[in-house]
């Protein structure tokens, strides 16, 4: 009887894979974005990795010429990693370049292995959410672009992971990653006011995560500014709210320090390092030039395998501020808590 659900895997496997199920012994890093596994059975696989474009959107004339390369490479098996990066498992040894330079003339960088930048990885954001306060997917290119050469090369302390959420829901996982970057709204949403006055007891009061929305007489709300985080929450429950965001009030806020791992000082969320940068497209410099004073101080006095969290765990987040350059402002420092024996603020809800 076949399964339900999703395909099985066994199907979708390269040979070399099931042959050494179960009887890998290890893995080393032969050059940036190869990685070799050893098999108890005698054999090493080796996978290439090259980044794919934000957000892992390729047209299907991209994905043929991918899987072009998989048929003539890796034995017509093909591998999208959680990171957003392709994978070509089971390369012959001999012909690892061959593939690297075919790779390189589609203009798809081999990396984001060991020490290095690993790919960057976004939500959906402006492309297609209605919630965005960014567009997530042209920062990770514009970043990308910047860290390429921590990308295709092992030149950090540790593994790099920056990733991108449009608004503070995060889908993206900013949260989670060494550096993160979320949309921020800073206006009030606006209400239809009109709309609202079909509802005896407007509905939308529940879907505020901080109870921002009252009643205001039958039919009718208000907004207390002072509580509503501008989370797009109450923009999505209900037609008599119209989409937050404006050119001038919608921006970035860089977080750091997350990391999902239970490695080095174990999993830890992210921290609101700069509050907002505005939205200035198409290659945001103030994002990319904060991030790249992130990285270099990270990368001038971290130890080795220490992730960014760690780093920061180990000399505290007043020297990190003094290292990366950056001023510290009290919107950083109002989330403090005693017991949390550190001062950046713990998440990416403010009061502007
Ligand atoms: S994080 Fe925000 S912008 Fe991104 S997909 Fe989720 S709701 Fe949309
Ligand atoms: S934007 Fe978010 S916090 Fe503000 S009123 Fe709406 S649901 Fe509440």
């Amino acid at each position: 009887m076949p399964g339900i659900g999703i395909p099985p895997l066994a199907d979708n496997l390269p040979p070399i894979l099931k042959r050494n199920y179960g009887k890998w012994l290890s893995h080393e890093h032969p050059r940036p974005g190869v990685i070799k596994h050893d098999s108890e059975t005698g054999e090493a696989c080796f996978t290439v990795r090259a980044g794919m474009p934000p957000n892992a959107r390729v047209s299907t004339h991209t994905l043929r010429a991918l899987c072009d390369l998989a048929d003539e490479f890796a034995g017509g098996y093909f591998r999208v990693t959680q990171r957003n990066s392709c994978e070509f498992v089971g390369v012959p040894e001999p012909r690892i370049d061959e593939l690297i330079a075919r790779l390189a003339q589609m203009g798809f960088p081999v990396g984001g292995t060991n020490r290095s930048l690993h790919n960057t990885v976004c939500c959906t954001g402006y492309l297609h959410c209605h919630l965005a306060a960014t567009d997530p997917a042209a920062i990770m290119k514009a970043v990308s672009e910047m860290l390429l050469k921590e990308f295709q090369n092992d030149c950090l302390p540790a593994k790099l992971k920056i990733s991108g959420s449009g608004c503070i829901n995060n889908c993206g996982e900013g949260s989670t990653a060494d550096i993160g970057v979320v949309g921020v709204h800073r206006d009030l949403p606006p209400s239809k006011e009109d709309k609202l006055k079909g509802c005896e007891l407007p509905l939308v009061i529940s879907v505020c995560p901080v109870g921002a929305i009252k009643p205001k007489g039958p039919g009718m709300i208000e907004i207390d500014a002072q509580r509503c985080i501008h989370c797009p929450a109450c923009s999505v429950a209900c037609a008599a709210m119209a989409p937050i965001g404006s050119p001038d009030g919608d921006g970035v806020a860089i977080v750091v320090g997350g990391k999902a791992a239970n490695t080095g000082r174990g999993p830890a969320l992210a921290k609101v390092v700069v509050p907002y940068l505005p939205n200035n497209p198409p290659y945001w410099p103030e994002v990319t030039s904060t991030i790249r004073k992130v990285v270099d101080a990270w990368s001038a006095h971290a130890r080795k395998d220490e992730r960014v969290g760690d780093w920061i765990g180990r000399i505290g987040w007043q020297k990190f501020y003094e290292r990366a350059g950056l001023p510290l402002s009290f919107k950083v420092v109002d989330g403090y808590d005693a017991r949390s024996l550190d001062y950046a603020k713990s998440n990416v809800r403010f009061n502007w």
